[in-house]
């Protein structure tokens, strides 16, 4: 075990140095982040070949800083939301404004969404990954158990009991809705408000400082998350299952290079690759992650710093996109129900087909930012068409896999909407303001 310590502190060091070496060249973010990436593989590969070094003792020495970066992340997250929710909304000056914005992102949101459902139905209907496979296990998971709520529930809970409790929970739907309100309100009261709007704008300011800092954090902080992974996970959750993750991975891949970049393409003139490149560290950090939510702090960071999109746009749109817009979420719920229907031999008609294709858009609505939100509130898409919640169990092992597939691809769609809505909205050349930020 000691060995194993000196060992890995040892290596954590090095990539350390290196870090600091590539950010004093002031080489990007998303360079020093690729660079972790790479050797958080390659490091969690070797790892698994060397029998002197346990498994424990990686757990032991990197998951306390695993630990500490998602916990900064998600301590940024709640006053990030509320100060620059309510700044975004109050800062639009007008209610007209409000509308169009609104009305805007809901259309992109759906569109894309539908979207991609309808690639992965089609998709599991023509490559029936289902048929063949014979169900072992008949017990639904405990931790899933009883977890099952209606799209009533998903929309009753958008609005809190209790603003406060909703933040202490982390219900960030909840705590969008009481921002938004908040903020409407600022607009409501005119001249009034004057002094509440430039304190909430002032608390943003702070707050994307502290954003900064923190993920100024990422390299190291994805490199113990990817190492980890590899390490303990290695290839294996990927041979299993492969046709229906084939499928799932297909689908993914078709919307994000294909769909999503047809709508940036169209609305904005941006290039797809190049955006996508703009953006790898959000999609690096979904990756390692598997939250949307854990992400949010960088994806904001990312889109201020390397868009022309002005904050007030892309804050609205990330924000209520990371828990809202799920493309990746969406596909893969109707993927895994369909294909849980045809290893169960159940017949589906057309009509069910309709409904799992709301269901799955709702149940993505409905999913939290978090990891393996979506297994969660796929019960919704099962019992929509009478298909056995017990079915979740033969996708239970490929789950975590794909969760990180799916999230990368739903922080792709918030990332694309937020130049197609502010090209949408006029597309007027506000450049984003460059903030205090050594990248
Ligand atoms: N992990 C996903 C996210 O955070 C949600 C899910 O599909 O489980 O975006």
């Amino acid at each position: 075990m000691l060995f194993t310590a000196v060992f890995l502190f040892a290596v954590l060091g090095v990539i350390l140095l290196i870090d600091i070496l590539l950010a004093r060249r002031r080489l990007n973010l998303a360079v020093r982040i690729l660079v972790a990436f790479a050797i958080g593989i390659g490091f969690g590969l070797l790892y698994r070949e060397v029998p002197a070094l346990t498994i424990e003792g990686l757990q032991a020495i990197y998951g306390p800083f695993r630990e500490l970066f998602l916990r900064l992340l998600r301590m940024i997250i709640i006053p990030l939301i509320v100060s620059s929710m309510v700044a975004a909304v109050a800062s639009l000056g007008t209610f007209r404004k409000l509308g169009s914005l609104s009305w805007k992102t809901a259309v992109y949101y759906f569109t894309t969404t539908g979207l991609s459902v309808l690639t992965g139905i089609i998709l599991v209907n023509l490559i029936r990954p289902g048929v063949g496979v014979t169900i072992t296990a008949k017990e639904i998971p405990e931790r899933l158990a009883g977890k099952e709520q209606g799209i009533l529930d998903v929309l009753i809970n958008m609005v809190p009991r209790n603003p406060v409790e909703a933040m202490a929970n982390m219900d960030v739907l909840a705590v969008i809705f009481f921002s938004l309100l908040f903020g409407i309100g600022i607009l409501a009261v005119g001249k009034e408000g004057i002094g509440l709007r430039h304190f909430f704008e002032e608390a943003f300011q702070v707050m994307m400082k502290i954003t900064f800092w923190i993920i100024q954090l990422a390299p190291i902080g994805i490199f113990t998350l990817i190492t980890l992974l590899i390490a303990t996970q290695g290839m294996d959750a990927i041979k299993a299952l492969p046709l229906y993750m084939g499928t799932v991975l297909l689908g993914l891949a078709i919307h994000a290079a294909i769909t999503l970049p047809i709508f940036l393409y169209s609305a904005s003139r941006e290039k797809p690759h190049i955006y996508a490149s703009k953006m790898f560290s959000p999609l690096t950090m979904a990756f390692s992650t598997a939250s949307s939510a854990a992400t949010l702090p960088l994806t904001m960071a990312t889109v201020w710093r390397r868009t022309r999109v002005p904050k007030r746009v892309s804050n609205f749109v990330l924000q209520i996109g990371a828990t809202i817009n799920m493309d990746g979420t969406a596909l893969y719920e109707a993927v895994a129900a369909i294909f849980i229907a045809q290893a169960y031999g159940i017949q589906l008609s057309l009509g069910d087909q309709v409904i799992i294709f709301v269901t799955a858009t709702l149940a993505a609505v409905g999913a939290a930012a978090v990891p393996e939100a979506g297994l969660v509130t796929m019960a919704i898409v099962l019992s929509a068409v009478g298909i056995p919640l017990e079915g979740i169990a033969i996708i239970l092992g490929v789950d975590a896999i794909l969760d990180r597939f799916r999230t990368s691809v739903n922080v792709w769609g918030d990332t694309v909407g937020c130049s197609v809505v502010h090209a949408w909205e006029g597309g007027e050349d506000e450049l984003a303001e460059a903030a205090a930020d050594p990248d």
